[in-house]
């Protein structure tokens, strides 16, 4: 993590990073005091910034990673389907950084890695039964993405990233994540066992939405792009992804008109935090009291996508299913393998 000033103490064998800011940008954005194992390494930065690097063996990695993501009481197929993603995302991204200095970062841009604070025993359970198992397509270690809810079809790579075909993400139809399927008691129940604390604070993520008065949108819009595009006049959706996903929307502002993308610039362009997806479709609503018009978006699902769908795949475990079957339903024509 990197902060004005990094304060920490050093244990005997650990340390505690004090006053973490986790979820930045997001709706959970809050701090926190957390304690890791292994090294800790502070870097002075030339912005007079520092940052602290923790060096860690890759499986104790995964056991914080997998607690701090999931809850403890999840079934323990969708926990040993996530040591195996999460475990192939890593080891990619150590191949192929997007940071300087050290392999990934601790907060939602990489994976969430806590410490030891939140860790389980039943998290450690699943790294240790699925020890070195990746996800492989023909040679290649998939870059397994996952997100909370896909909204009932899952999304494809260029949808979110680069402008190419990764032939394991395909856009499957998900039913899984559709609690309304489910006696209201079970679907608290998975939706307690399946998502930390912080994330239950969301509600309604698989059908969701949001409205704005005009001069909100366009304080919103301003604040987040720093472009002044005037009062907002219209929000078209160019063009969508396999499950609906808008990644190229055109904003016409009074003073100025521009096509943004992909999905993630929209929901962060189009919320204070960040919208729960990019699937959404606009409604522009005279008032019929102050004659004010409004805006409303109309979505579904919660996070990029594309891959694994947490709640699906939690219901599936839940349902029996073993955590082979979920990665394949998700990641199509992968093979298990133990990595290199
Ligand atoms: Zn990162
Ligand atoms: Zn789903």
């Amino acid at each position: 993590m990197t902060a004005p000033k990094i304060e920490f103490e050093q244990k005997e064998d650990t340390f505690i990073l004090k006053n973490v800011r986790i979820g930045i940008s997001f709706h959970w954005d809050r701090k926190e005091d957390q304690e890791f194992a292994g090294t800790l390494e502070i870097r002075n930065n030339p912005d007079g910034t520092q940052t602290a690097i923790n060096t860690i063996d890759l499986e104790d990695y995964l056991c914080s990673v997998i607690s701090s993501e999931m809850n403890a009481n999840s079934p323990m197929e969708l926990l040993k389907a996530h040591a195996v993603i999460s475990r192939s995302w890593a080891i990619r991204a150590m191949q192929k950084t997007n940071h300087e200095g050290y392999d990934v970062c601790a907060d939602d841009h990489c994976q969430r890695y806590e410490g030891l604070r939140r860790m389980n025993e039943r998290a450690v359970e699943a790294v240790r039964a699925t020890k070195g198992q990746v996800l492989m397509y023909n040679d290649e270690i998939c870059d397994c993405r996952y997100y909370k809810c896909c909204g009932g079809r899952t999304e494809i790579w260029r949808t979110c990233w680069e402008d190419i075909d990764v032939p394991y993400i395909q856009s499957v139809k998900c039913d899984w994540c559709d609690m309304s399927r489910q006696p209201a008691a079970v679907s608290r129940q998975i939706l307690r066992l399946v998502l930390n604390d912080y994330d239950q604070e969301t509600k309604d993520f698989r059908d969701w939405q949001v409205t704005y008065t005009a001069e909100e949108l366009s304080e919103i819009v301003r604040t987040k792009s720093g472009i002044d595009f005037g009062e907002i006049i219209d929000l078209i959706p160019l063009h969508r992804g396999a499950s609906g996903r808008i990644d190229q929307l055109k904003i016409v502002g009074s003073k100025r008109t521009e096509v943004i993308g992909k999905e993630l610039k929209i929901r962060l362009w189009l919320s204070r935090s960040c919208l729960y997806s990019s699937w959404f479709e606009v409604a522009h609503n005279p008032s019929p009291v102050t004659g004010n018009p409004s805006w409303t978006l109309i979505g579904h699902g919660w996070g990029h996508g594309a891959g694994l769908c947490q709640i699906g795949a939690a219901v599936m475990a839940s349902e029996g299913k073993p955590y082979e079957e979920i990665l394949s339903y998700y990641y199509h024509n992968t093979q298990l393998k133990i990595a290199d």
